[in-house]
């Protein structure tokens, strides 16, 4: 299968790490994005008009859970102590394999009407997950949350492992995993250092939370009289590929430790705004040179699944908070949301268009009133677009929404269905 993109203004990024625009064609061949040029003389199977379309790399949301869609707007306006133990853990323990299916489905839908072509996601009954993952058509790095403080840890850790040898580059390569150990909170030191050997022994990385909360901070010096940051480097875990979700509360001796093991930070701006957690240090990250990524967090805590409002959120609280206009800058935002978030998954092939690297490609219609002039693509992108202008979505050279219809999902169904699972799941 090959695709033609025609006429379009193409999103590329330099060595140097500069973005500029080229109108023109790209060239899709197999998986690949084969040629990108001027009026490029080719034949393909199907061929898109561009005009008056921005093509950029897909986004990656590089921290979710995809399947709590189904608690959207359940459990709002609590702190996370009790939004967890009181709400979201009770009605979790009745989620069944089904359920998450249907949730991740609902989720893979609105992430790619979005504009999400990856994204990197932490629970249970993943299984389920990577069957709605490969049916859906999206590429995904998927981990079994770890949770050592109740049940059996090592059976958990067996079904992690059973899972990262079952799915581990399935789907053609568009599944990726990693272990999930979920906080230092959740999961102590000697369980983290039999994750760090399992994860050693797949050769796999690890996608956690980490430092979410002052409560955190506060608890883990009570444990270890250390920060949670330091109580991973000693476990080992920052000796692997990780990936970290939130950073919110660090110490600079911290952001030099990130900055040392070259973690990958994932900036979950409205999620830790909406559970009242605090804003992560994201400048200060950026001009250490650390790789910074975009989440959404789960939609309960959030409560959508939109890169383009936490790109925007990003962009505005830093500098707000700061009282500093050129910090997080639209070129910044978008790296996060794009290259950045790809390396945090671990994706080396992913988030830029330029030959060689996959087609994972969404055209923007900038056909729209809040995207005239076009002046600046990219400030545009950042300050004005929104998911609604997301026209046409390819992932790993497949079409998967076209003029804002999802091929590979079932709406109607999704929606019956989450609708059915929600009202017994939220009953007494
Ligand atoms: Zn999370």
């Amino acid at each position: 299968m090959s695709i033609l993109i025609k006429n379009a203004a193409i999103l590329s990024l330099d060595n140097e790490g500069k973005f500029s625009w080229l109108e023109g064609d790209i060239f899709i061949k197999g998986d690949i994005i084969e040629k990108i040029g001027r009026k490029l003389d080719v034949k393909a199977d199907v061929v898109i008009d561009g005009k008056d379309k921005a093509a950029i790399p897909g986004f990656v949301n590089a921290h979710t859970h995809a399947a709590m869609t189904l608690f959207r707007g359940y459990a709002d306006d609590l702190p996370l102590d009790i939004w967890l133990n009181k709400k979201i853990w009770p009605v979790e323990a009745k989620l069944t394999p089904e359920d998450v299916y249907w949730g991740v489905k609902l989720a893979i839908l609105e992430m790619i009407k979005g504009g999400i072509t990856a994204y990197g996601d932490m629970y249970f009954f993943m299984d389920e997950e990577a069957e709605a993952v490969k049916e859906a058509g999206i590429r995904a790095s998927l981990s079994v949350g770890l949770i050592a403080v109740s049940g059996d840890p090592s059976i958990k850790l067996k079904e992690a492992e059973d899972f990262v040898a079952r799915w581990n580059g399935e789907a053609e390569g568009r599944i990726t995993v990693m272990f999930g150990p979920h906080a230092p909170y959740t999961c102590p030191p000697d369980f983290l250092k039999e994750v760090v050997s399992a994860a050693e022994q797949y050769g796999v990385g690890i996608h956690t939370h980490l430092a979410e909360t002052k409560k955190e901070v506060e608890d883990m010096y009570k444990l270890y009289g250390k920060s949670p940051v330091k109580v991973y480097e000693e476990a080992g875990v920052l000796n692997l590929h990780v990936l970290a979700a939130h950073c919110v509360h660090l110490t600079s001796d911290d952001i030099e430790i990130l900055k040392n093991n070259e973690v990958f930070v994932v900036h979950n701006p409205q999620s830790n705004l909406k559970l009242g957690s605090g804003v992560a240090p994201v400048p200060e990250m950026l001009k250490k040179g650390i790789s910074v990524a975009l989440g959404t967090d789960g939609a309960a805590s959030n409560n959508n699944l939109d890169i383009f409002e936490e790109m925007r959120t990003a962009a505005l609280l830093h500098k707000g908070i700061n009282c500093d206009p050129t910090l997080v800058t639209a070129s910044e935002a978008v790296k996060m949301a794009t290259l950045w978030g790809a390396e945090a998954l671990g994706l080396k092939n992913v988030g830029r268009i330029e030959p060689g690297k996959k087609a994972d490609i969404v055209l923007l219609d900038f056909n729209a009133p809040h995207l005239q002039p076009k002046i600046d693509n990219l400030a545009q992108i950042v300050y004005s677009a929104g998911s609604a202008d997301v026209n046409t979505v390819i992932i790993d050279g497949k079409i998967v929404m076209k003029d804002r219809e999802v091929l590979t999902l079932d709406e109607e169904r999704i929606f019956k269905e989450v609708q059915k699972r929600v009202k017994r799941l939220i009953s007494n």
